[in-house]
């Protein structure tokens, strides 16, 4: 603000001394060195150290507003809890509680849980990014810890508080192993400067200070980062289940106008494998949709939209020729066929819309959540890939580059087989079978379910042709009425 001011009064005097006809070259290049200057010195961190006043953000944020990660929470707040008894905590002769670090998947929501975590222990909160201590300059980000920890105590005296929360996202980049980055001795004496900044942290200071890291990387950190007195609370922050997601949809929906039909459940039932960042995505986009519609509520099937643009991207105007719109659909119905004789009731729709890089995609409803699966399970999903290359080879007599990435998924539910000992191999160790022997397996195992689906969908030929017909003038059919067809199909098959 002051350096817009300062910019804008500048500004009027040299116009003034224009119209008043004075010489204003000299000012300009006096102006231009002082400039210069500034910005080297900003450059080598050596700008005062309110330079992190823009990190500090007024918390108004708690537990309460993050939906799931039960256990993450309850971690946290035991450890908050050492902070926020510092007087027993030295009757008892602990030592303060100096870092946490927060691990996980990136949008599970970490930095929310620093937020929270300041308003609980009634800290500032100051967040950075590891990123923003590396310079090219050696000594630069050592010199800008010493200053973040120089600030939050400034701040938190100012402000009154008892401590400061300082929050450092991708701390991987800052605290990755000494050593690593060739060449790099900034790196090194940054993380050695944090090291040192968390040893002087002591229970008796005037202002507590807590350093909460956050990586997607720990296994990249520094163990001198995670031995006990550094980093000793490593709390970790996971996707969310069906009833986190749920949580998470219904946190992000207060402020929404939602319509009766809407049912959050479904939507958190089939975004399986979502974060928490992306349902704040699909709630929002679910918004925008209906304003695009002028429709003053948000219906079911804007959630429905919002899901497959945050899986899949958003719609694009690429229309592919007759033919291939025809092929694209009976790729799909292929799929969807074999789903639901797999697993009735399973998707959730087919379409040829063109989204991302896909030209068409058919998505199931997930089942409840599942983090074991058998080998039939496996095999089904190998099916379900399958599908829509035999789809085109049985209807078109030829195969098309649409499925190549279908055939990637095959192999990697293969592979799943092969390394959890589930094939004819047995408990084998991948990196030392021949390469013979394991591609041999891979061919088997995907063979066998190639003949499987050639058999499925013959027998169900007919509804595979109309479907597809079906999919080519609608552009979209829902899971229910799919299901109605291949039904009315059988009785005519
Ligand atoms: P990254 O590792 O990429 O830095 P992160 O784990 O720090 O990500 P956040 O920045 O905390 O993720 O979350 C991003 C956004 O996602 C939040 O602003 C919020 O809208 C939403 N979000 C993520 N997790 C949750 C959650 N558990 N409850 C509510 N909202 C969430």
């Amino acid at each position: 603000m002051i350096k817009e001011l300062c910019i804008g009064a500048s500004m009027a005097v040299l116009i003034f001394l224009i119209i008043m006809g004075q010489n204003v070259i000299p000012l300009l290049l006096l102006a231009g060195l002082g400039f210069f200057l500034y910005m080297l010195m900003d450059k080598k961190g050596l700008v005062s150290s309110s330079q992190f006043a823009g990190y500090n953000s007024q918390v108004d944020f708690n537990f309460d507003d993050i939906g799931g990660q039960a256990p993450a929470k309850q971690e946290l707040k035991e450890a908050l809890d050492f902070v926020l008894h510092a007087g027993k905590i030295t009757e008892m002769g602990i030592r303060p509680l100096k870092g946490i670090l927060l691990t996980g998947p990136p949008g599970t929501g970490k930095t929310l849980l620093a937020k929270a975590a300041a308003a609980y222990t009634r800290s500032v909160f100051m967040a950075t990014s590891g990123s923003e201590f590396i310079e090219v300059y050696a000594g630069v980000g050592a010199q800008r810890v010493r200053q973040l920890f120089k600030a939050a105590k400034e701040r938190a005296t100012k402000e009154k508080k008892d401590g400061a929360i300082i929050f450092v996202d991708e701390i991987d980049v800052l605290g990755s192993q000494r050593g690593s980055n060739t060449g790099h001795m900034e790196y090194d004496q940054t993380l050695n400067q944090l090291l040192v900044e968390m040893d002087g942290v002591n229970n008796d200071d005037q202002v507590r200070i807590l350093v909460v890291g956050a990586t997607n990387r720990e296994d990249m950190l520094d163990p001198a980062l995670l031995r006990p007195g550094r980093f000793d609370r490593i709390v970790r922050v996971d996707l969310p289940d069906k009833a986190a997601r749920l949580h998470i949809l219904e946190i992000h929906c207060r402020n929404k106008p939602l319509a009766d039909n809407v049912s959050l459940e479904d939507i958190a039932q089939e975004s399986f494998g979502f974060s928490g960042a992306h349902l704040e995505s699909v709630a929002n986009e679910a918004a925008i949709l209906a304003l695009r519609e002028n429709s003053s509520l948000i219906h079911q099937h804007h959630f429905k939209e919002a899901v497959d643009k945050v899986m899949m991207g958003e719609k694009i105007d690429r229309k592919p020729n007759d033919d291939e719109r025809y092929r694209i659909a009976v790729h799909e119905t292929g799929h969807a066929l074999i789903s639901e004789l797999n697993r009735p009731g399973s998707v959730s729709h087919i379409t040829v819309t063109t989204r991302g890089r896909a030209l068409g995609y058919m998505r199931v409803i997930p089942e409840d959540d599942i983090y074991l699966y058998t080998r039939d399970y496996l095999e089904q999903q190998i099916q379900i890939c399958l599908a829509g290359a035999v789809a085109e080879k049985i209807i078109l007599n030829s195969q098309s580059t649409g499925a190549s990435n279908d055939f990637n998924e095959a192999i990697k539910c293969t592979r799943q087989i092969i390394t959890a000992g589930l094939s004819s191999l047995g408990v084998v160790w991948e990196d030392i079978i021949p390469r013979e022997c394991y591609h041999k397996e891979v061919q088997e195992i995907i063979s066998q379910q190639e003949k499987i689906v050639v058999g499925l969908l013959n027998s169900k030929l007919k509804a595979l042709k109309e479907i597809a017909r079906l999919l080519v003038d609608q552009e979209y059919i829902s899971g229910d009425e799919l299901r109605e067809k291949i039904k009315e199909r059988e009785v005519i098959n």
